[in-house]
């Protein structure tokens, strides 16, 4: 808090609504925390829904936040549901673009009301994900400035911009479902200026649809141009790593402030009372960590497919005999709701061969393993937080992308910064055993992790006092958020 000319500054007060998915709540969580730590009172808006479920699996007083650190909720339209498993992400973005609206402008009016001298001051601000674009509408009525913040990487936000004219050119949607494995995915698109090369298959997924009227085929679009609205557009990423695109992107869109990799910045947040609000919308294992204390350096596969992803039993039966067969000691993550229908077991013969080497759990504190000296590599779904703390720890990867733009991370990751390896979405057992073997003991393995712990230095530069990463939190704030 300052003073100018006789006056006290009020003090900025940012309300923080991420998508109520776990992939984005966590982000948007870190980067409140980082406000919190700049003077800002914060409001940060869960979903009734993930806000009962944080309740149930941290227990009742989680989310007490602190005096000025507040919860607050508002539905997401949906049916009401107490069942402890990932919401359908096209029914959920649906659903919250045409309903939270009005909720989320009466929360504003409800907080404005409550702001008293020496209390809460008004809402100053609102930092919400680039998914819930329709809090612009909320910014134009309050006379607010909005900053969007897409938890995507800049070159997945890219990939969905193009959208619009893969669609114009014919491109998309897909003429026939048989097209997904008939070759057609591997038609090259050399005029995406930034992308150089991508094969249509590296563009996020949904645009595997023959409906053009499909909301997921048409959500990002109108959502990537709504963002050219926002006050300030942030990247939960860092400037070495995605330069081109973000300069490519730079000519269209407001401006852009890369201010991660956020896990490297909340090094920088020193208050110990805000390392008790967790983001985990799942009971976090930690046993794994002396699981982990116990192995070699660099000798265990870390695998787990994000907060998301759902795989048929034949997946994971090849998954586990390729993991079984690679004779790699893993950390294997499987959420109860990761296996499509009834018959998620794993075979006996799988269980007795690996017992000795096999960790299982179903939620980890992914970044301290990822952290962990034990960890030599990651078998990834390649989402993009899952990515960005991967390539932050200088842990090379395996890629498995599921949805989304996961598909673009993959191939960022394996062709652009020579970090990772994609497995083929119709996966078998032994193309598994030998990626994690050449991952684990090969050359390609071996350059791979060179080239990781190449861009762990520059992520560390990037989030170190004067890197651009620091630097651009602070011209966030300067320039957008407390101007
Ligand atoms: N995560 C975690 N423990 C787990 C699985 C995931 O803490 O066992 C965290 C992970 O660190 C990441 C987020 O959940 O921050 C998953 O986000 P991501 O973008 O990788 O994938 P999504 O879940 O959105 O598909």
């Amino acid at each position: 808090m300052s003073s100018t000319a006789g006056n006290v500054q009020k003090r900025p007060h940012a309300i923080v609504i991420p998508c109520p998915a776990q992939g984005h709540i966590h982000p948007l969580l870190m980067l409140a925390k980082l406000l919190h730590q700049r003077g800002f009172f914060i409001t940060f808006v869960n979903s009734e829904y993930n806000h009962r479920r944080h309740l149930r699996s941290h227990g009742p007083s989680s989310l007490d936040g602190l005096p000025d650190f507040r919860f607050e909720t508002i539905p997401d339209g949906l049916p009401p549901s107490d069942a402890d498993v990932a919401q359908d992400v096209a029914a959920l973005v649906e659903s919250t673009t045409i309903n939270c609206l009005e909720p989320f402008c009466e929360l504003i009016t409800k907080l404005n009301n409550a702001a008293a001298p020496g209390g809460p001051p008004p809402v100053s601000c609102i930092v919400a994900d680039g998914a819930m674009a329709f809090t612009l509408k909320a910014a134009e009525r309050f006379g607010l400035p909005d900053a969007l913040f897409w938890t995507t990487s800049a070159g997945g936000f890219l990939a969905y911009t193009y959208y619009k004219d893969l669609m114009e050119k014919g491109y998309i949607p897909l003429k026939d479902m048989s097209q997904v494995t008939d070759g057609y995915l591997e038609t090259t698109i050399d005029w995406t200026k930034g992308l150089k090369n991508f094969r249509l298959r590296d563009f996020p997924a949904f645009f595997r649809t023959t409906d053009p009227n499909d909301f997921m085929l048409n959500f990002p679009i109108n959502e990537t141009n709504a963002t050219k609205r926002a006050d300030a557009v942030i990247f939960n990423t860092f400037d070495a790593l995605e330069q081109e695109v973000l300069e490519v992107l730079s000519s269209s869109y407001p401006p852009i402030y890369t201010i991660g990799p956020l896990p490297l910045m909340m090094n920088h947040v020193q208050e110990k009372s805000l390392s008790s609000i967790k983001s985990s919308l799942w009971k976090v294992d930690f046993e794994c960590i002396n699981w982990l204390d116990k192995k070699e350096p660099e000798s265990v596969l870390y695998v787990n497919f994000g907060s998301n992803a759902v795989i048929t039993a034949q997946q994971l039966t090849e998954f586990a005999w390729g993991l079984a067969n690679s004779k790699k000691p893993f950390l294997w993550v499987i959420r109860p709701d990761l296996v499509a229908g009834e018959s998620a077991m794993l075979p006996p013969e799988f269980v007795m061969e690996t017992k000795d080497r096999c960790l299982m759990s179903s939620w980890v504190p992914q970044e301290q393993v990822l952290k962990h000296p034990a960890i030599g590599g990651f078998l990834t779904h390649s989402g993009w937080n899952s990515t960005l703390e991967s390539i932050a720890e200088g842990v090379p990867m395996i890629c498995w992308p599921f949805f989304a733009e996961q598909q673009t991370n993959c191939r960022l990751s394996c062709v652009e910064w020579g970090v990772g390896m994609e497995i083929d979405n119709n996966v078998k057992k032994d193309e598994v055993e030998s990626l994690v073997r050449e991952l684990m003991d090969g050359e390609k393995g071996k350059r791979m992790k060179e080239k990781a712990l190449d861009w762990k230095r520059k992520a560390e530069e990037a989030t170190a006092p004067g890197g651009s990463s620091y630097l651009n939190l602070d011209k966030l704030i300067n320039e957008v958020l407390n101007k």
